[in-house]
């Protein structure tokens, strides 16, 4: 993920130049006007958004009420910035004689788009969202001779753990020590977001949300995506079922049921990677694979700097600019040994707004998990460092989907056997073990896209407040059931708040754009692997490794940020209309077919 600021140095000048931007009388009516207003507008919003990243690097680094306050107030006044500027431009352009330009119209209503906070309420969403985040963030789970944060270690334990009642005592604790705390403070953010989203004109915030995705009807949009992918997710749910009643037996596991959620290696049952040992049947590993990918990292003695050199190598054997040295002095890729002050694991990365300084936070470890989360984040990095030139209101994703599909579109390049072979991995794998390799990444990918319906479905039913506050846990398990097919392995008790488990709950990040990103990754990944290696290009065997035609193309539909309409930019540079599921389902077509094998081989029974 990505995240929305340093020095009382910095501070003291942003609050002079506020002042400034405040007090000067602006004159109305000239078309030069609205061009000198918005240029003005774009620069301090530039000074602002480098203080607030520099705050909110502080505040995420090191977790105290210091760091917390300040990042606080430098949003509260920043809000109150945009409150002024936004009412500023708005009376110019109805002042004018003549139309504005294309591109002035786009950055006004980018710019003004979103929920709109009076200094009262952004001071009360302030204080209710840190706190959120510090409860995610600070809680301890205390079990036998360990006491424990969510990220990493609980996370952690969740994937390594296959004692059934030890799973249960993690998945259930977790949940218990955050969920009751959450709950009231979230009501209260949710209706403080809604009255600001209504001083702008939305039914709600989740009107809000909706709207940066650009797509009229977007919850059709989401309906359609998910009903194509849906008869392969329901085969891969299946044999997923199959083999773990084979390990745990059917009292854990029963035929025609929801899975239980802490059985499927990890604490949200977002990915089921970690449990391919259990999944992927030995005739599909292999003889070169008898040892897993981490092993090849651990062969390697690769260390989790290297591995981000490694990942740096890839984005610049295709054209890509290097990191920056900022980056290399400033981010953090390991957890600090015992730093004496809670700070945040969930790995993202920072645009710090002066074209020179990009950082990515990060827990890492000798995982492979790590090697493609670096992947992942650097992706951020490079959007952030191609879309530098436009004026910092276009400096963004095309849309929210595009920021969080190039780091995955590369991890596919990097996932192909044409790549692992670097890593002494065999170049081409045999069929069957193509399968496994293939089943290995579903594994990954395709629950994530599946809960990430469920996580913005909920938070949109919560927002437009057609879930009473007494159902939204239960709203919760619902969706999930309806739409993952995974089941709470315990009762839930009426205080539990079971989505405050989640990081993106606490932190108030929409989740939506993972699910798009899941299609829009390997739609770019199949497209860029024809534009490097030809139309007939196998995309199992591509891989991205100093493709600089491949490069150029991302490069540029990257530095485009948001200046344009999303569907322009795709159309523009990869001639498609829009995200589609197609490039997903012909990808995992091998594997789709042999699911169907398996499961009329062995009476497999679909659905929950
Ligand atoms: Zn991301």
């Amino acid at each position: 993920m990505k995240l929305g600021t340093k020095s009382c140095a910095d501070r003291r000048r942003g609050e002079l130049f506020l002042w400034n931007a405040l007090t000067i009388v602006v004159a109305y009516g000239s078309p030069d006007r609205i061009a000198s207003r918005l240029d003005r507008a774009n620069q301090e919003f530039e000074v602002l958004r480098h203080w607030e990243a520099s705050a909110a690097w502080n505040a995420s680094i090191q977790i105290n009420i210091w760091n917390q306050n300040e990042l606080k107030q430098v949003q509260n006044e920043k809000e109150l910035w945009k409150l002024h500027t936004c009412t500023d431009l708005e009376h110019i352009v109805e002042h004018l004689s003549t139309n504005i330009s294309r591109d002035q119209s786009r950055q006004i209503s980018l710019f003004c788009r979103g929920p709109k906070y009076t200094p009262e309420l952004s001071r009360a969403f302030e204080e209710v969202q840190q706190e959120l985040y510090r409860i995610y963030h600070t809680s301890l789970v205390c079990y036998g001779d360990f006491c424990e944060h969510g990220e990493p270690e609980l996370a952690r334990r969740m994937e390594q753990s296959r004692d059934p009642q030890f799973l249960l005592t993690i998945w259930h604790a977790w949940r218990h020590r955050v969920g009751p705390k959450g709950k009231p403070l979230y009501r209260d953010m949710v209706q403080i977001m809604n009255q600001a989203a209504r001083r702008n004109g939305y039914d709600n915030v989740g009107a809000a949300w909706k709207e940066v995705h650009d797509l009229p009807k977007i919850e059709n949009e989401v309906k359609r995506l998910y009903d194509e992918i849906l008869p392969f997710y329901q085969r891969l749910h299946a044999w997923v079922r199959f083999r773990l009643s084979k390990f745990y037996g059917e009292d854990l596991i029963e035929r025609l049921r929801p899975l239980p959620a802490h059985l499927l290696g990890n604490m949200w049952a977002q990915s089921w990677e970690a449990i391919a040992d259990l999944i992927v049947p030995e005739d599909l590993l292999g003889s070169n694979q008898d040892f897993t990918l981490e092993d090849v990292l651990a062969i390697s003695n690769l260390s989790v700097v290297d591995m981000a050199k490694s990942a740096e190598e890839y984005f610049v054997s295709m054209g890509f600019q290097p990191m920056t040295s900022s980056f290399w002095r400033y981010s953090q890729l390991e957890k600090p040994v015992d730093p004496g002050f809670p700070t945040s694991c969930h790995p993202s990365s920072l645009d710090l707004y002066n074209g020179d300084d990009f950082r990515i936070e990060l827990c890492g470890q000798q995982t492979w998990d790590t090697f493609l989360t670096l992947h992942h984040e650097m992706g951020h990095i490079q959007y952030y460092m191609n879309y530098h030139h436009q004026p910092p209101i276009f400096r963004d994703g095309a849309n929210p989907s595009f920021h969080e599909s190039i780091g995955d579109c590369i991890n596919y390049g990097i996932q192909s056997p044409a790549f692992l072979k670097r890593f002494g991995l065999k170049s081409k794998l045999e069929p069957n073990v193509m399968i496994g390799h293939l089943l290995k990444q579903a594994l990954s990918r395709i629950p994530l896209i599946v809960w990430s319906y469920v996580v913005d479905q909920w938070r949109w039913d919560v927002f437009s407040e057609k879930v009473p506050f007494t159902e939204w846990n239960d709203h919760w398990w619902d969706l999930r059931e309806q739409i993952q097919g995974v089941q709470s392995p315990l009762p839930r008790h009426p205080d539990s708040f079971d989505p405050m488990a989640k990081f993106h709950i606490p932190d108030n990040s929409p989740y939506i754009p993972y699910f798009f990103a899941g299609f829009l990754q390997v739609q770019l990944y199949e497209r860029l692997c024809q534009v490097e290696h030809g139309s007939t290009i196998d995309v199992h065997q591509c891989d991205l490794w100093g493709a600089k035609r491949a490069g150029h193309v991302l490069r540029s539909l990257m530095s485009a940020g948001q200046s344009q309409p999303w569907k322009r930019v795709l159309m523009d540079n990869l001639g498609m209309a829009s995200i589609s599921a197609q490039p997903l389902l012909r990808y995992y077509d091998p594997l789709i077919r042999w699911l169907d094998e398996m499961i009329e081989r062995e009476s497999i029974p679909i659905g929950w």
